[in-house]
């Protein structure tokens, strides 16, 4: 989603920098881009739509300017063109901003009236002329008319401000929407996250959301209700960012091909030392966890887990669900967080809703210091390293590690298994598994069969239906197929209409418990003449596949992260068949920060 990046310094590099750093957030998805630089004592602004290449066409990188605020925007009001594109200026200020200003229409309203005129459809222009109202009501005090400003809107943000009279200095101000302070030698940055800046700096500042900051070339001040505040200065961990493909044609096959490493580490750390470091969940008589998108996915795998195999009860909820429902609570509650980059805004409102009650709150969360990392009692980092790729893969295996090992803990507490010398076995042989799952099959071949296909069915039970939605998510992200996920049981109440000659259905069947009635469902869907396709660690009749992708049978604590790693794959195939662009899938974004 959306990425700001703004920076002032001596240097008069401001361009070539805010531009490099804007790059390294392009990961997140984004429409439009567009940049203000100070030169000549004017601000001066270029914007384009698509690509950041078709804005850096338009720019002189070496044009001296000590001051910059450059943005890729994310459209959530008005189309992505280039009037739309970030920075807008209205009279003495220029504005970047992600987010969403709720009340925008009333605040245009009172401006026209007050003789404000809008060339955009966007409610960030709302934002900058509200900005320019208060900083001529405030007789140009900028701190006092920014304070003004956040008392009156509505909504979240993350802005980076430069005003005509103070081209000397560079404003930020946030709520709900992510923004940091990099601190290098004689110049300032602001970004949306750290590791945009790493090239740079490794040092940061966290903007709270009552903050406002102030920086020039050679100081920072960052003020709360007008006095200034002392903050603390924070150093990141470079072992966790890289954005270098390596040999690798996509950073979803990188991160693909990271798996079996990632997951290796924690399971080994944590087994290492008996799940010291894994929090107990025994005193808990309800535990709800919380999620978007694939996050909410391995919820639901971890549902499974807890209740096959640790006989314990967990609820999942979509964030942007639970964060307007009636919420229930035990008398001993605690809900989990689930967000890779800990800052997905649905996600973060629920932990907010959740705290005001007092319940206790757990996050599983990639990125180092986010605002949920920071928020919760407790995090436990999944330590997947950065993710560039919009689909994720390594952090959604890395957080059913986690998830595997908290019903680990609990299945030890609860006497169900007395030590881990049986998944001690498993562990030591994952990173050969997975690695195994992704070299030594051919997906290819399978990918070439299907991939003009526009509908491709995924089936499963209990764990299997929940990785199901997740190998369909995948799809769809990167391929554009339609696809759709159902429990195999359901099929014939409704969906089975929709299955015709060569329908590709895909079937997972890891628990043998329940295989039966899954290869009942599967000769269903063969009967009405559908094609198809089987992940499955257990040895099946060849009448009931045309593909069969057999990978190892495990521990049924760990078998998930086997299993999801072939229906990555297939979606990787056959996306690169169709010619996708497969690390920026369209109006997908990243980390999304907002509603
Ligand atoms: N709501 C603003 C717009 O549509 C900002 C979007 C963003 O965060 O990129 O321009």
């Amino acid at each position: 989603m959306c990425g700001i990046i703004g920076y002032i310094g001596k240097d008069n590099k401001a361009i070539e920098k805010t531009i490099s750093c804007l790059e390294k957030l392009e990961y997140r998805g984004y429409d439009s881009a567009g940049i203000a630089y100070v030169f000549n004592n004017e601000i001066k602004i270029q914007k384009s739509k698509g690509r950041i290449k078709n804005l850096k066409d338009k720019l002189q990188i070496d044009t001296k300017s000590n001051c910059a605020i450059a943005h890729t925007r994310w459209a959530t009001h008005g189309q992505a063109n280039e009037i739309n594109a970030h920075p807008h200026k209205v009279g003495n200020v220029t504005i970047v901003h992600n987010g969403i200003i709720e009340n925008y229409l009333e605040l245009k309203n009172m401006l026209i009236d007050n003789g404000y005129k809008f060339i955009s459809d966007t409610d960030t222009e709302v934002a900058c002329a509200t900005l320019d109202f208060f900083y001529n009501k405030c007789n140009k005090n900028i701190i006092k008319s920014i304070d003004e400003f956040k008392k009156i809107i509505k909504g979240s943000y993350a802005l980076g401000i430069i005003y005509d009279d103070d081209i000397n200095n560079l404003y930020a101000i946030k709520k709900d929407s992510p923004l940091i302070i990099g601190i290098s030698d004689e110049s300032y940055f602001i970004a949306s996250d750290v590791p945009a800046l790493l090239e740079y700096t490794n040092k940061y500042i966290i903007l709270e959301d009552n903050e406002i900051a102030k920086l020039t070339s050679d100081k920072y001040e960052i003020y709360n209700m007008e006095k200034i505040v002392d903050k603390e200065i924070k150093t990141f961990d470079f072992k966790y960012s890289t954005q270098d493909k390596g040999n690798f044609e996509h950073f979803m096959l990188k991160e693909i091909n990271e798996q079996p490493k990632i997951v290796y580490d924690l399971l080994k750390e944590n087994i290492d030392n008996n799940l010291e470091d894994i929090p107990s969940l025994i005193n808990y008589d309800r535990i709800d966890i919380i999620g978007c998108g694939s996050a909410y996915h391995t919820s639901l795998v971890a549902k499974y887990i807890f209740e096959q195999q640790v006989n314990a009860e967990i609820n999942c909820y979509v964030a942007s669900e639970y964060r307007y429902e009636n919420n229930f609570f035990g008398k001993n509650s605690l809900v989990i967080f689930i967000s890779q980059s800990g800052e997905t805004a649905d996600t973060l409102a629920c932990l907010r809703k959740v705290k005001k009650q007092g319940i206790d709150t757990l996050a599983i969360v990639n990125a180092q210091g986010s605002s949920i990392a920071r928020e919760a009692d407790k995090v436990i980092y999944i330590k997947a390293g950065q993710e560039i790729a919009v689909a994720t893969t390594k952090a959604y295996t890395a957080q059913i590690t986690i998830l595997s090992l908290l019903a680990l803990k609990l299945s030890y507490e609860k006497n169900i298994i007395n030590n881990f010398d049986e998944i001690k076995k498993d562990i030591d042989k994952i990173t050969e598994i997975i690695d195994g799952v992704i070299k030594n099959i051919d997906y290819e071949t399978i990918a070439l069969n299907i991939y003009e296909r526009n509908d491709i069915f995924f089936i499963g039970r209990l764990v299997d239906y929940a990785l199901a939605l997740e190998g369909s998510l995948k799809l769809k992200e990167i391929s554009y197929i339609n696809s759709c996920t159902y429990p195999a049981g359901e099929l014939k109440h409704g969906t089975i209409s929709l299955i015709d000659d060569k329908t590709p259905v895909i079937s997972i069947i890891t628990d043998e418990s329940v295989m039966d009635k899954t290869i009942s469902n599967i000769k269903e869907i063969i009967a009405r003449g559908a094609k198809s396709i089987i992940v499955s660690c257990i040895d099946l009749d060849d009448d009931i596949y045309d593909y069969s992708i057999k990978i190892p049978k495990i521990n049924p604590f760990l078998q998930p992260i086997i299993t999801i790693i072939p229906l990555q794959l297939l979606a990787y195939n056959i996306a690169y068949k169709r010619g996708c662009d497969i690390d920026k899938p369209r109006n997908l974004a990243k980390s999304v920060t907002v509603e």
